[in-house]
């Protein structure tokens, strides 16, 4: 009798579990027929990267991209929707860089670069000198002032291409962008060039942020970033004739603080509100791309999430939130305005 007690209650504890998982099946199987066939997300995404852009932190761009999500989160019917304001660095590019490759007076060819991410301008004029090509830190500093004062810097390590992890291969060159124009302004130099952050040998510079440290306004210089396949050829030219001349014509700028938002939404948690349950990606993007990939599409997947909750009618039990950061690429505030404040 005992026994069969027992298999009766293991077979009711057996039913309810069966119960249980088909019915999270069934929800999570409505979540995917949901994703795949009534997503807004490449909608979303097509209007922010073809129809907004490139949106960097300050722009024009930047406060349409806000301005649209806002009003897309409140069209999904969430519980709220807000803006939370944070001060973010406004800088701009200007008219298009320029720079060639001096072989000999009057010899000149073409070379694209793109201005680096909160770098100062060169004169109106330009820069025209040697250039100096290095590798890494340590040869920069062997070097030493003597030899590096008044030339430009060429920081030409390249990404390791045997590394799986591509973003391992971008840790282990970054900071030839970042800090690097620091380093070179305090030996002397005049400019500072980068091989691309880019694995491919391609045509186009990529830019990205930089900054000066704790160097004063008068000791900064100009950085720019120079495609792959023209640091390849400035670096094939360096070995035939170190004497060679680099021009570069830069007329960015850096403006003072803008005011920005965090675009916020959420659906309440039923059971426990005050827990938070974040979703969430970066709505800036630089300002030579459209942001599609970085990170577009992790903002429209994070807005999509909260839409299929929604359609779909499943009030989570903890809180569901969204939160879409200004100003990752380049100052990261709108995330460290966010952790101070939640
Ligand atoms: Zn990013």
């Amino acid at each position: 009798m005992k026994n069969i007690v027992f298999l009766i209650i293991c077979l009711s504890g057996l039913f309810s579990y069966g119960q249980i998982k088909s019915e999270i099946e069934e929800r999570l199987s409505n979540i995917y027929d949901f994703a795949l066939t009534e997503s807004k997300s490449y909608n979303w995404l097509d209007h922010l990267s073809n129809d907004i852009g490139g949106r960097l932190s300050g722009s024009l761009n930047a406060e349409r991209a806000v301005l649209w999500v806002k009003e897309e989160l409140e069209g999904l019917g969430l519980d709220s929707v807000w803006l939370q304001p944070v001060m973010v660095p406004k800088w701009v590019r200007g008219t298009y860089e320029y720079a060639n490759i001096e072989s000999s007076p009057g010899n000149t060819i073409n070379v694209n670069i793109c201005a680096l991410g909160g770098s100062i301008a060169t004169p109106s004029s330009g820069i025209r000198a040697n250039v100096i090509e290095v590798k890494s830190f340590e040869e920069l500093a062997e070097l030493g002032k003597e030899k590096i004062k008044g030339k430009i810097v060429f920081f030409n390590r390249p990404m390791q291409a045997n590394l799986i992890s591509t973003f391992q291969a971008y840790s282990g060159c970054v900071n030839q962008r970042y800090r690097y124009a620091e380093m070179a302004a305090k030996y002397g130099a005049a400019a500072v060039l980068v091989r691309s952050m880019n694995l491919r040998l391609d045509d186009y510079p990529h830019t990205g942020v930089m900054s000066y440290g704790n160097l004063s306004l008068k000791r900064r210089i100009p950085a720019a970033a120079i495609s792959t396949n023209d640091a390849q050829l400035l670096s094939s030219m360096i070995a035939l004739n170190p004497k060679l001349r680099f021009f570069l014509k830069q007329n960015c700028k850096n403006y003072p603080d803008v005011k920005s938002y965090n675009v916020i939404g959420e659906i309440k948690g039923s059971e426990n509100p005050e827990k938070i349950i974040l979703v969430g990606g970066h709505l800036d993007s630089w300002d030579l791309g459209d942001g599609a990939h970085d990170d577009g599409a992790g903002v429209v997947q994070s807005m999509e999430v909260l839409n299929i909750f929604k359609s779909l009618k499943f009030r989570p039990k903890n809180t569901l939130r969204v939160v879409l950061f200004m100003n990752e690429e380049n100052g990261t505030r709108g995330a460290k305005k966010y952790a101070e404040t939640n």
